[in-house]
Order: structure tokens, then C-alpha cells, then sequence
């Protein structure tokens, strides 16, 4: 018995009927999704502390709000983002009407991971409604409290003959993916991304896949240690540092690491207090399995701040390692906890060597005063985005796209771009039935007549 089939069934029913396409339907439905979010803005936040022990704060601020802003991007250019965008012409198309039509590409499936798991299924299905599809969300079943309120409240705000919840697990999602979906959009970490594009290779589903991996951050001598550690602290322990663009490591030189460790421990004491534990403000480790993972990263190199944890509570302290090798497994590996190892570099190009020597990184960070340096990071290395001084404030803005490049993922989204990535992009022509005459020079038999023209 296929659990799925029938639901699938019924959404590929609806979106044959045609009625995900007018503009009055997306736009309800993303009106549906608006208001999905303003009425149950506390239980969200409840099941957010749950999982995470999100602090309010940040659940506004990275889950609700940015969710929201989507919503109402789109629901503001809707229909200028719908509309056929003409295209220049050549001598032989001249009279002719060329133009790309954004079409839905159909049913679709969005999977989503437990780390954002509000604003990282949102998000992409502002874009999928948006752009008139149907769509079936699986949440992660790891934030199971989110996961619940998504399966349960949230389909009585769309209509539901387009738009399903469905649950479920490795094994589940396995057999999910046996069906044939129209598009699939993947957020998640780069092992289970292959999973899911070989098997969207089967059905020739086209893919984006919004993985993880490494951010350097290179903090250059000539910067302000105190500026550095703040931004560096902040992003890195924003949701307990389980955030796919948050720093990863540091490179700096030894003098430089001399300054920041101090700086570090007085941005995490100010941010935290002197017991991170008891703070409202910092994040659990999400599962006791992340946690063990976290806890056998500790051991690397030498802790000079933090280092504790608590398995009861799930509570990995705000951690900076040094004396660490590249062969260290917390080089080797996505950290995605709060844990912060400093590698040593001699130079800038070292610290570019470094960086290009890995697998291209979904975000790539460069503290300097010089804004020589952070242009040649920028211009040296690859990375999905980039921010110079500051942690992943890029994502915030929906004119940027946000993805990967190599094996931190493929595709992006936010703003228009998620509009444009759940449309396929249909090349028309659309030329009058008359002027025979004048196309007839195409024919055979050619001459050196109409070779010239
Ligand atoms: P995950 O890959 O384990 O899970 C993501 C989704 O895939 C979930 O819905 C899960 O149920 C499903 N899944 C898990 N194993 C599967 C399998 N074997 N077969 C089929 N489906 C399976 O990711 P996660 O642990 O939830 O999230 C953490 C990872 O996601 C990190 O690597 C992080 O960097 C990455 N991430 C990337 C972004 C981004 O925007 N690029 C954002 C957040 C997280």
C-alpha cells in the first residue's frame, strides 16, 4: 500500500484543472499563508523553544518576520513577476511577438530540514504557491514540535486541494521520492542531497539543492579584534550555531588569534553572562545524536573558552579551539554547533590557498579595515554568497539570490528569485499566420540567391 499516492494524485488532478494559475488563487493562498503566521505566531514560538530552545528573539527574527517579508514581496509583485517579459528580437523575427512565459511547473516537493524548519519550509513554498504550483512539504521529522504544527494548522490556511503535508523519516521520504515530481527543492545537508537528486535523475526532475558545508572566515591583521569577535561570536552561536551559513572556522595569523581569543570571550560573556547555560538567549543542540557528534569535536586541538556541556540539557557551551591541524574531524566536517576552531595562516594568499584547496563553501566571510583584502578574498576564492565585515546579513535581503555553488548546493531562491525558480522559463514565439511570401525564402531549393540574404 503506498501511503502517498493518493494525495499525490489529487494534487496533480488539481493542477491539470488549471485553477493554481490565476493571480487570484496564488494570491489567496499566499494571503492564506500570511495569516497562518499572524494567528499562530505563539504556538509557533512555543514549538520553536521546544525544539530549539529558540529564544523569542530569534525565532522573530529568522523564522516569523523573514517568513512574513517573503510572503509580502510576493504578494506586492505578484503580478508583475507573472507577467510575459519580452525579449529582443533578430532580423528574421522582426514582426513577430518574443516573449518568456513563467509557467508553474507543476506538482512539486519540497523538503525541508529541522535547523529553520519554519522559515526553511516557508520560504520555498512562498515561491512554489507564488509561482502556481501545487506542492507537498515534508518537514523534518527531527523538530518534531514544528513538524506538528506545520502538518496540522497549517493546511487549513491553503486550499487543500493543492497543498499537503506529509510526514515522515529517511524510509518515508525514500519511498516519497519514488514518485514522479515535476520539481523538486532540497534543503539539507550534502549526503542525503545526492540520495535525493539520484533519485530525481530517475524521473528527470530538475532539482535545487540547498546544502552545507564549511564557511571560512578570515580575519585579517589589520581590523579591530573587539569588532571581529562580536559579529564572528554572534553569528556563530546564533541558534546554538546550527545555521548553514554561519562561520565555520577562522584563519588568521598567531598574532592576530592572540587578540581575538580575549575578544571572543568577552563578546560571549557579554552576550551569555557568565553561565551561557542558564541564558535565555542560547540554543540547544537539536537531537542526542548532533550533540554526541558535537561533544567528540571538543576534543580537537585545545579549548581556551568554553568547552563544557550538559547531555541532560543538550548543551554544548559557546567553544573557540586553537592548535588545530586541518586533519583535525572538526576541520574535516560541517561543525553546526557552537563551537569555533582558529587555524593559523602565514598570509592572505595562504589563507586563499587554504580555501580554494576545499570544497566551495555555501558562505565565505573577510574581516579587514583594508578594503584591498576583502576584495581580493572576493576576488580569489568562490563561494554561494559572500559578506565583507559581518556575519550572513547577505541572506536578509530577498534582491540577493541565496545558494550554493559545488557541493554546497545548486540553485537559489529568496525574493524573485524563488518566483523564477519554481517557474519554468517558456520560450514563445508567437508569429502571425499570413506573410508567406516573404518567410517562402527559407524553402529549398537554395540558390546563391537567398544564401545572400
Ligand atoms: P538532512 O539532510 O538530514 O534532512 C533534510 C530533509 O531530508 C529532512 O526532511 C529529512 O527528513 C530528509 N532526509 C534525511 N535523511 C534522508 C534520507 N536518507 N533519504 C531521504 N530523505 C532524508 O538535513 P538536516 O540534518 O535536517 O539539516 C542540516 C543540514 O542542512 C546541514 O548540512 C546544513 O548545512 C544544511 N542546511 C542547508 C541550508 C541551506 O539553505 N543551504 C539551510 C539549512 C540547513
Amino acid at each position: 500500500m503506498d501511503p502517498f499516492a493518493d494525495t499525490l494524485q489529487r494534487l496533480r488532478e488539481a493542477f491539470v484543472s488549471g485553477r493554481t494559475r490565476p493571480a487570484e488563487f496564488r494570491d489567496a493562498q499566499l494571503k492564506g499563508l500570511s495569516r497562518f503566521l499572524r494567528e499562530n505566531k505563539q504556538l509557533l514560538q512555543e514549538a520553536l523553544a521546544q525544539d530549539l530552545h529558540k529564544s523569542a528573539f530569534e525565532a522573530e527574527v529568522s523564522e516569523i518576520s523573514i517568513s512574513q517579508n517573503e510572503i509580502n514581496l510576493a504578494l506586492r509583485n505578484l503580478r508583475t513577476w507573472m507577467k510575459d517579459e519580452k525579449v529582443s528580437k533578430n532580423l528574421a523575427t522582426q514582426l513577430d511577438s518574443a516573449f518568456i512565459r513563467k509557467e508553474p511547473f507543476g506538482l512539486v516537493l519540497i523538503l525541508s530540514p529541522w535547523n529553520y524548519p519554519l522559515n526553511l519550509s516557508l520560504g520555498p513554498l512562498v515561491g512554489a504557491l507564488a509561482a502556481g504550483n501545487c506542492v507537498v512539504l515534508k518537514p523534518s521529522e527531527i523538530s518534531k514540535n514544528t513538524e506538528k504544527v506545520l502538518a496540522e494548522v497549517l493546511p487549513r490556511y491553503l486550499d487543500q486541494s493543492c497543498f499537503a503535508v506529509v510526514l515522515g523519516g529517511p524510509q518515508e521520504t525514500g519511498r516519497l521520492l519514488e514518485h514522479k515530481f515535476d520539481y523538486i527543492f532540497f534543503t539539507g545537508n550534502p549526503q542525503v542531497g545526492k540520495i535525493v537528486m539520484t533519485a530525481a535523475a530517475k524521473h528527470l526532475t530538475p532539482v535545487t539543492l540547498e546544502l552545507g558545508g564549511k564557511n571560512p572566515c578570515y580575519v585579517d591583521d589589520n581590523c579591530d579584534p573587539q569588532t571581529v569577535a562580536n559579529r564572528v561570536a554572534f553569528f556563530r552561536c546564533f541558534n546554538a550555531g546550527q545555521t548553514c551559513v554561519a562561520p565555520d572556522y577562522v584563519l588568521c595569523s598567531p598574532e592576530m588569534q592572540a587578540q581575538l581569543v580575549p575578544a571572543l570571550q568577552s563578546a560571549i560573556t557579554r552576550f551569555y553572562g557568565d553561565d551561557p547555560q542558564s541564558s535565555p538567549n542560547l540554543g540547544r543542540i537539536i537531537s542526542q545524536k548532533h550533540f554526541q557528534r558535537l561533544r567528540g569535536l571538543l576534543s580537537c586541538g585545545r579549548v581556551v573558552i568554553g568547552g563544557q556541556s550538559d547531555e541532560c540539557d543538550l548543551y554544548i557551551a559557546p567553544t573557540v579551539l586553537v592548535d588545530v591541524q586541518e586533519t583535525d574531524p572538526v576541520m574535516q566536517e560541517e561543525i553546526f554547533g557552537p563551537i569555533l576552531p582558529i587555524v593559523n595562516v602565514r598570509s592572505l594568499g595562504q589563507a586563499i590557498d587554504f580555501i580554494n584547496r576545499r570544497e566551495k563553501p555555501l558562505a565565505l566571510y573577510a574581516f579587514s579595515n583594508s578594503s584591498q583584502v576583502v576584495k581580493r578574498v572576493l576576488a580569489q576564492t568562490s563561494s554561494g554568497g559572500f559578506c565583507g565585515n559581518d556575519g550572513f546579513m547577505h541572506l536578509t535581503l530577498a534582491s540577493l539570490p541565496f545558494g550554493g555553488v559545488g557541493s554546497s548546493g545548486m540553485g537559489n531562491y529568496h525574493g524573485k528569485f524563488s518566483f523564477d525558480t519554481f517557474s519554468h522559463h517558456r520560450a514563445c514565439l508567437l508569429r502571425r499566420p499570413g506573410l508567406e511570401k516573404i518567410y517562402a525564402i527559407r524553402y529549398p531549393p537554395h540558390t546563391p540567391r537567398n544564401l545572400r540574404v
